[in-house]
């Protein structure tokens, strides 16, 4: 099969639909990734399914109506068991895995939002894949050896996502699950809002990210999640919301407080949102067996030097040299990140109590409360101190901790106080995570009119990228945000399609600080 060579540099090339027809599926296997110029009714990719590649495939499609789980069972019921996993399809950017085949679904989004590098069009291709304004994203170096900095729930995810994808990884911490991702139990959060902004795009496609990719993690309990009203004004806000993010009721529903006092087995104080799938994990037990299955090295990292074909990290046991490094250590990515790469440190404590009176589902509003863990202990929290990165435990934090519990559930027996913890939440300006490759030196000077002008375009958009990427900022919210991010920084490092719409990567990557700093006049 030919593939001919496409103008565009974000298109590799494109395939003539009458060839595809007529290739066996052996050469139709030697493409990478694979353009269906629409979803339809999924029939293509239902055949990908029924009679899979050898080798991984991406497909990606688009589609402004597409059929849902259930309807694609009902017409295809010998691949039911295969499309379990089939999204909710909603307006927005969904990836789906079975087996070998990767399948990017952009729901009601025109085809330039997808940002990624396509081998071959199946049927007449779309309109040109358009750069972001200031910037593109040309393919990565495809690295190879990547060493990842912080062995938290970020910087364990990223490892891993780097080795799905044939990376060779080396994930350093001298204390894994030391930083935040320490506490006991933490909950998959998720408050979605009614209009469709970047962060609430990302947050829903975060969350639905996160609870496929925790399905098999033996220390995810999903006991579902009530997200309680913090006070009766809301309760209508809450229903106009549901109505609004058109989701079905296995996703989520609203409950009253009768109903959800009768799901959370004590007394609520007033309705909320109901998410049967979420729940609550086990945190530094998973980070703790992820870092071990990793086979994280007990190394600080020193120092970062770039050359011209790679990395050296410098560590208290030695140097490494690699083709990328991934900085997944919160706060601390100060040392090595350049100043207008801003994060603030919010600390929080956790307190516990001995679970004899316990919520069978895990709730939040203000605060939160988890169910017993096996320990026989609940979690509950947390207090919220910005610019502040005490770990000492305060008495104060407790109280309040104890009176935010109060507000959500009557628990009649508080319960034996457990040991409290405080840690340290890495805080992006914005709070959303700040996630991919840094951009080079000469952006500062290629984008230097965004000084007096802030409305300036770059006449040809800013493409150089370094070899040092970030995963960091997750704030209050890491188990939600974590997976996608290290699918997303992965993604970036190896030069394969972004998990995510591109003008959602705009918000995410850290190149928006230096933008902003630029047109504040601050660089
Ligand atoms: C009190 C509290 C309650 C929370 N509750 C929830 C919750 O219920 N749900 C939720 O989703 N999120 C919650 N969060 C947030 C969540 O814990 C964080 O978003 C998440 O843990 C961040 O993970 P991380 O890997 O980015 O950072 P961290 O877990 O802080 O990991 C950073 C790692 O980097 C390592 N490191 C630093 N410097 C170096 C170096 N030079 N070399 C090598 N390693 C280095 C550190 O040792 C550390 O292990 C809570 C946070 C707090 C503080």
């Amino acid at each position: 099969m030919v593939l001919t060579p496409y103008p565009d540099p974000q298109v590799r090339a494109v395939v003539d639909a009458a060839d595809l027809t007529r290739i066996t599926p052996p050469d139709l296997y030697g493409i990478d990734c694979l353009g269906l110029a629409d979803f339809g009714d999924g029939a293509e990719w239902l055949a990908l399914l029924a009679a899979p590649p050898s080798r991984r495939l991406i497909v990606v499609s688009r589609s402004d109506h597409c059929p849902t789980r259930q309807a694609l069972q009902a017409a295809y019921p010998a691949l039911a068991h295969l499309l379990s996993d089939f999204p909710y399809p909603s307006p927005g950017h969904h990836r789906i895995i079975i087996g070998v085949v990767e399948l990017h679904l952009i729901i009601q989004q025109p085809w330039h939002s997808f940002d990624g590098y396509v081998d071959g069009w199946w049927g007449p291709q779309p309109e040109v894949i358009q750069p972001l304004r200031h910037f593109t994203r040309p393919l990565a170096h495809g690295a190879q050896r990547v060493a990842v900095i912080g062995a938290g729930l970020s910087g364990t995810q990223t490892a891993d996502a780097l080795r799905r994808r044939g990376a060779q990884v080396v994930l350093m911490d001298p204390a894994p699950a030391s930083g935040a991702s320490g506490n006991a139990q933490g909950m998959l959060y998720i408050a979605p809002q009614r209009e469709p902004t970047p962060a609430s795009l990302f947050w829903l496609q975060a969350f639905e990210h996160a609870l496929r990719s925790y399905r098999e993690c033996p220390h995810f309990h999903p006991s579902g999640l009530f997200c309680m009203a913090e006070h009766a004004d809301q309760i209508p806000k809450l229903q106009t919301l549901m109505a609004a993010i058109k989701r079905p009721p296995e996703q989520v529903r609203f409950m009253d407080a009768d109903q959800a006092s009768v799901q959370l087995g004590q007394r609520a104080r007033l309705g909320g949102l109901f998410w049967p799938q979420s729940g609550w994990m086990e945190v530094a037990e998973r980070v703790k067996s992820e870092a071990a299955r990793l086979d994280c090295q007990a190394l600080t990292a020193l120092d970062i030097r770039e050359h011209d074909d790679g990395i050296v990290i410098t560590t208290d046991g030695g140097d490494y040299s690699v083709d990328a490094v991934v900085l997944a250590n919160a706060t601390a990515v100060r040392q090595f990140a350049p100043d207008w790469l801003r994060v603030q440190a919010v600390r929080g404590q956790i307190s516990r109590r001995r679970a004899d009176q316990a919520v069978t589902s895990a709730v939040c509003g203000e605060g939160y409360l988890t169910p017993a863990a096996a320990d026989g202990y609940m979690s509950f929290g947390a207090s919220f101190n910005p610019k502040d990165d005490g770990t000492d435990l305060r008495a104060e934090d407790d109280a309040d901790n104890d009176r935010r519990v109060r507000e959500l559930v009557e628990l009649g027996d508080p319960g034996k106080p457990g040991a409290s913890r405080a840690s340290v939440r890495c805080a992006s300006p914005d709070y959303l995570p700040i996630v991919g490759r840094l951009p080079d030196d000469d952006w500062i000077q290629g984008l230097a009119k965004l000084r007096t002008d802030a409305k300036w375009r770059p006449p040809h958009p800013m493409q150089g990228w370094r070899r040092i990427a970030v995963n960091v900022g997750h704030g209050s919210r890491g188990l939600t945000s974590t997976p996608l991010c290290a699918d997303l920084v992965a993604a970036d490092l190896t030069g394969e399609p972004l998990p995510i719409a591109k003008g959602l990567f705009e918000h995410l990557t850290p190149a928006r600080f230096l933008i902003r700093a630029l047109k504040r006049n601050q660089l």
